[in-house]
């Protein structure tokens, strides 16, 4: 028996009707997959009678590698190393399905990792992943929520985010002390071009500094009052960094690129 790490953020999915809904949620058939973590390949095994036509995994741990090429042998292509440490656009060249209950200590990182390297076009076709569901919520929060930031603003720039269901802890083992959500991301077609997602990543910074003063500070601080961008955004700084919305904020982020080049 191999014995969880808590540093991994090991928790795997017993649930079978859980599994069973996850991966019914598109058609995997003849696709690409990706799994995050597979760790005793609970998940992975459910994704194989989907019939996809190849199937890559990435997993940190290398006791459990050995265990996945056991029990798999050359029915997946695994790549033992640190999803951080990927750059999954070069690696992928065609569209890939990519499923992930995500060790919750890194899964915040993962997503922005993606969403900050995304080039002109998309390496996936969606994202099906499990977070903690106070991060989910975080995620799939609109303006004018307390749950709204920098999370939501950057999740939404370029994916449509839908939830699919809240999974509780019992689902698990070992069972972990907070509840969990499945969520789906696609594509979205159209969105506001920054070139540089730095930019997006400090204007919400610096906006949600401190989330309960007024927009005329952080305002200031990134342009140096710039009455030009106030009109045409039609701000008002009396409002708060939550009330904004998240086009708002994308436009933002795209007069202060300009600005600055
Ligand atoms: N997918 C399995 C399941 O649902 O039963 C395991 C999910 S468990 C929450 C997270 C998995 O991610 C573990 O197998 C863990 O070893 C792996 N992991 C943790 N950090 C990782 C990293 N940086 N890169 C790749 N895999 C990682």
């Amino acid at each position: 028996m191999i014995k969880p790490k808590k540093s991994l953020g090991q928790n795997f999915l017993i649930d079978k009707k859980i599994l069973q809904k996850i991966t019914s949620l598109t058609d995997l058939e003849n696709k690409i997959v990706l799994e995050i973590g597979p760790g005793t390949g609970n998940l992975t095994s459910y994704i194989l009678e989907k019939n996809p036509k190849k199937f890559f995994v990435i997993e940190k741990d290398n006791e459990l590698v050995k265990k996945l090429q056991d029990k798999f042998n050359d029915q997946l292509k695994i790549i033992n190393d640190d999803v951080l440490k990927i750059d999954e656009t070069k690696l992928f060249k065609n569209k890939v399905i990519v499923f992930g209950n995500l060790p919750y200590n890194i899964s915040t990182e993962i997503l922005s990792k993606w969403i900050v390297n995304l080039k002109d076009s998309f390496w996936f076709e969606c994202l099906i992943l499990m977070f903690q569901k106070e991060v989910a919520d975080r995620i799939i929060a609109e303006s004018n929520s307390s749950n709204y930031g920098r999370l939501s603003i950057i999740s939404n720039w370029k994916l449509n985010i839908k939830k699919i269901c809240d999974i509780k802890p019992e689902a698990f083992t070992p069972k972990p002390k907070i509840e969990s959500s499945l969520l789906f991301f696609y594509p979205k077609k159209n969105f506001i071009k920054i070139n540089n997602p730095n930019n997006l990543e400090k204007v919400t910074r610096i906006f949600f500094n401190q989330r309960r003063k007024m927009l005329k500070k952080p305002f200031n601080q990134l342009f140096n009052g710039d009455q030009k961008v106030l009109n045409k955004l039609k701000i008002d700084l009396k409002l708060r960094p939550q009330n904004l919305s998240f086009e708002t904020y994308y436009k933002l982020a795209f007069e202060y690129e300009n600005l600055r080049s």
